[in-house]
């Protein structure tokens, strides 16, 4: 079958020519490769469309960690998944598809369904995972720190891995509803994160992109004020058709630079983006939406009211970030760390959109030869929304 990953020997390759890895495009090529073989517990499944999240593109750059030992790490933290350690590695966290073969233990799904990939993996017999799955110790995220991922023709998955295909969705669309919807819903929603509730101000960065453009519809459904910063005219419109009630456009009104070359605070530029929060006419900050790390999260912290929160599942401009702690504990703010979702939280997030609730925004669809193209765009801060590709 053919996939869209990295190989032990692409990768040796480029590391005798000395090729920097600059664009992620550089980091992927197409394999050929044997269809996944199942355990009794997984399923075999034709994918139908998959959509691309900002992990691959971390897999193709290698950074912070090569895919390769993202995967012995699952390994280690799961003995029995041996079979995923092969001299190639399938990227993609986020398909649809149909059963195509089911191991003799899966009881609850059969071959000819129609399904969405759940993309957190876990070994349900440690006892964490009956709680919150994302809390175990062996939970890995599939396609990312496993291999057999979403571009592919097949790709392989646990049985405990697989959500209901909404009705209501054409395959593409259904394609994009799984990774960043249930990672904005249980950082936002959920009582494992910041439990937006009605009246709340919500400031929301990057808020056109995969994540931001679920927790604006998230919040505003929660009955919240949403603030959301985004770059360019294009995306504000996004932002505004979403219902957000303010928007920034952060290249418009140079919304930026909040932190000098070492990534100590520009304290100044922090109390100039208060006063533009105050000219918007924002009042106090109950929660931020943060995944932009080392750049924002200082300011996110300072912009939050007395008591806030500060949600965060990411680092796009880097994992190393200052904050100012005055500000954390004079103001009695919390900062909650967040990552994807529990089986539970997915399925809540999936109901709001087959109820017709929420809704992917969809960037392009695409043949997935536009992959590599796709995720330089994405590197760049081009895209908005969901890019699909169609297998
Ligand atoms: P997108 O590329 O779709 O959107 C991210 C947006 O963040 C960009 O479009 C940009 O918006 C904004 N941004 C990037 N850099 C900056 C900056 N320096 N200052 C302000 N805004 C910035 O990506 P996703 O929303 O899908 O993912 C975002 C991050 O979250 C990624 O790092 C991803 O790996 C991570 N993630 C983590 C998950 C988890 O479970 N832990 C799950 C999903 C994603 P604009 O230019 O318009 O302001």
């Amino acid at each position: 079958m053919w996939a869209y990953g990295t190989s032990k020997s692409f990768r040796e390759k480029n590391i005798r020519a000395k090729t920097e890895i600059n664009l992620p495009s550089e980091g992927i090529t197409v394999l050929e490769v044997g269809l996944p073989e199942i355990k009794p517990d997984e399923v075999l499944i034709k994918v139908k469309s998959s959509a691309l999240n900002y992990n691959s593109v971390w897999s193709s750059l290698s950074k912070p960690v090569d895919p390769f030992k993202l995967i012995s790490g699952h390994i280690t933290r799961n003995p029995s998944a041996l079979d995923h350690d092969l001299d190639y590695a399938i990227f993609g966290s986020d398909a649809v598809g149909v059963i195509e073969k089911a191991g003799s233990e899966v009881v609850q799904w059969k071959v000819g369904d129609e399904v969405v990939v759940h993309c957190l993996v876990v070994n349900e017999n440690e006892p964490a995972s009956q709680n919150d799955s994302i809390t175990a110790e062996s939970q890995s995220i599939w396609g990312y720190e496993t291999n057999f991922g979403a571009f592919a023709e097949f790709c392989k998955v646990k049985q405990t891995q697989l959500l209901r295909k909404p009705e209501n969705l054409t395959w593409s669309e259904a394609s994009c509803i799984s990774l960043t919807l249930s990672t904005a819903f249980r950082m936002l929603i959920s009582k494992n994160g910041a439990q937006v509730k009605a009246g709340d101000t919500v400031l929301i960065w990057g808020a056109a992109g995969g994540l931001g453009s679920f927790a604006i519809q998230l919040a505003k459904l929660a009955g919240a004020k949403v603030v959301a910063v985004a770059a360019g005219e294009e995306k504000a419109n996004i932002c505004k058709s979403l219902g957000a009630d303010v928007v920034i456009d952060r290249k418009k009104h140079d919304f930026g630079g909040f932190i000098n070359k070492d990534g100590s605070p520009d304290y100044i530029k922090w109390h100039k983006a208060r006063l533009l929060m105050k000219k918007f006419g924002v009042g106090p900050i109950d929660i931020v939406f943060e995944h932009v790390g080392r750049e924002t999260l200082g300011l996110s912290l300072y912009l939050t009211r007395k008591g806030g929160k500060v949600v965060t599942c990411a680092a796009s401009s880097g994992f190393l970030a200052t904050i100012d702690l005055r500000y954390l504990w004079m103001d009695v703010k919390k900062l909650i760390g967040s990552h994807f979702a529990n089986y539970l939280e997915a399925d809540q997030a999936m109901d709001l959109v087959r109820k017709g609730l929420i809704k992917p925004i969809v960037h392009s669809i695409n043949p997935i030869s536009a992959l590599p193209e796709k995720m330089d765009a994405m590197y760049s801060g081009e895209i908005y929304g969901k890019v699909i590709f169609e297998h």
